[in-house]
């Protein structure tokens, strides 16, 4: 199958000749017909399968050439990056065209986007919050918009934007084709497409919730934080030729800079971080050195998980075990993109072993584990440590089982209890 068979046209042909796209991916060869034919399409594919010109070149097909002042195609994604990436291969592939794209996003001043919409544009590419604003103040006319694709739609029902998804809905004109695309299909959303998609058309490249099959998995089984980051240290510097780019996926903010602060110390310019803490500037720039490759390694958290398409990335490490399972195959989805071949390594600690256990389900394979070298120093788990891994596998154990009390929320009714009978005591002896 080519994208001649596929019916795209002279002008995209040719763009996709500049942008070295030979062939048509799985999805995009399943997804592109029934959008040609203006058909609502549900498109399920893991990350780097190429989903976005999956909708994208039967969608600049249908537009051919720039028109009037308003939009005929709204494109919505979860962040600020996305939309820059989706608006970057929008004018990729209609560079032998003159269709136009807006893109709007959320953290910078409103004005320089309203005067490129006030410009004119026949795309726009969006956060659901920045849209919602501008429309709302008046700046954007919907009446022509005959395409709304949801790009990443798990991701923004995670982040939480289905009233901003109504909102939109309902300003825009009825008789519209939806798409909605997305690495994995839960619950959530299938209920927004219950809620929006009239006779849809599904398509899937593989069923959802598998890994791209050219990652490679190991776990480590560590006991603690120290531990940890003992063996990231050593992994980033004795397998120094294998590594060429490492993303380091964490769970909060808070660690991802502590350990970009640890890794700098002792690696210097090769480490950078981006997580939502950061200004937009800093988030941007440490992505371009990343992608640039003039720094080696990134330490991240889920929010720019999804999505973000960064080449040849060799290794992912996950310094903890993602609490949203899904986000583990979005997260290993950023090495083995199409066509290359990758590595991704989890650690997982004690409180961890059981959210591991549930992806494995997830992903019906067992990750084969590994044994930490022994030049890695294992220290002791500290108290404090101890304490919060203790306090997840009680309320683990709580979730599976509401009748179970726990060593560690036994402990704590004792002391509540011990200090609710000295507040008596106390009191008592006042009067
Ligand atoms: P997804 O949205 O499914 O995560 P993307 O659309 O971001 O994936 O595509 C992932 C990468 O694959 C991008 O670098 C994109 O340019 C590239 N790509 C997309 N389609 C093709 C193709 N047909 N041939 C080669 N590379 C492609
Ligand atoms: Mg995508």
């Amino acid at each position: 199958m080519t994208f001649e068979d596929l019916n795209i046209k002279r002008q995209f042909l040719n763009a996709l000749e500049d942008l070295g796209f030979e062939d048509p991916t799985p999805i995009q060869v399943k997804a592109i017909p029934s959008i040609a034919n203006g058909q609502d399409v549900i498109g399920i594919a893991q990350t780097g399968t190429g989903k976005t010109a999956a909708y994208l070149l039967p969608i600049l097909g249908n537009l051919k050439f720039a028109q009037s002042l308003e939009p005929r195609c709204l494109i919505l994604v979860p962040t600020k990056e996305l939309v820059i990436q989706v608006k970057s291969q929008v004018e990729q592939l209609s560079t032998y065209t003159d269709l136009r794209c807006v893109a709007l996003f959320g953290g910078v001043g409103p004005n320089t986007q309203i005067a490129e919409i006030v410009a004119g544009s026949d795309i726009i590419v969006a956060t659901p919050g920045r849209f919602t604003e501008l429309y709302s103040k008046g700046h954007i006319y919907t009446r022509k918009i005959k395409h709304l694709v949801l790009d990443e739609a798990d991701r923004m029902l995670d982040m939480g934007f289905m009233p901003q998804i109504r909102r939109i809905q309902e300003v825009i004109p009825q008789k519209h084709q939806k798409l909605l695309f997305s690495a994995t299909f839960p619950q959530k959303v299938e209920s927004l497409c219950d809620e929006f998609l009239l006779w849809p058309v599904r398509v899937e490249a593989s069923p959802p919730a598998t890994p791209v099959s050219t990652v490679t998995q190991h776990k480590y089984r560590l006991p603690n934080f120290m531990s940890k980051l003992n063996l990231l240290l050593y992994l980033i510097q004795n397998e120094k030729q294998d590594i060429k780019r490492l993303i380091v996926f964490v769970r909060t903010r808070q660690l991802a800079e502590n350990i970009t602060r640890f890794l700098s110390r002792k690696l210097e310019d090769e480490v950078r971080s981006v997580h939502s803490n950061k200004g937009q500037n800093s988030r941007h720039n440490a992505m371009n050195a990343f992608r640039e490759g003039d720094v080696r390694i990134l330490v991240t958290t889920d929010v720019s998980a999804r999505g973000i398409d960064i080449p040849d990335v060799s290794h992912v490490i996950n310094f903890s075990v993602p609490r949203q399972y899904d986000d583990y195959i979005h997260r290993i989805g950023r090495t083995g993109r199409v066509f290359k071949s990758g590595i991704a390594i989890t650690f997982v600690d004690k409180a961890e072993e059981h959210h591991l256990e549930q992806i494995e389900d997830l992903i019906q394979q067992k990750i084969p584990l590994i044994k930490v070298p022994e030049e890695v120093e294992q220290p002791p788990t500290p108290k404090a440590e101890i304490l919060v891994m203790a306090k997840e596998i009680d309320d683990q154990r709580k979730r599976q089982d509401p009748t179970f009390k726990g060593a560690f929320h036994d402990k704590k009714d004792r002391a509540v209890k011990a200090k609710e009978k000295k507040a008596r005591a106390l009191k008592k002896r006042k009067r």
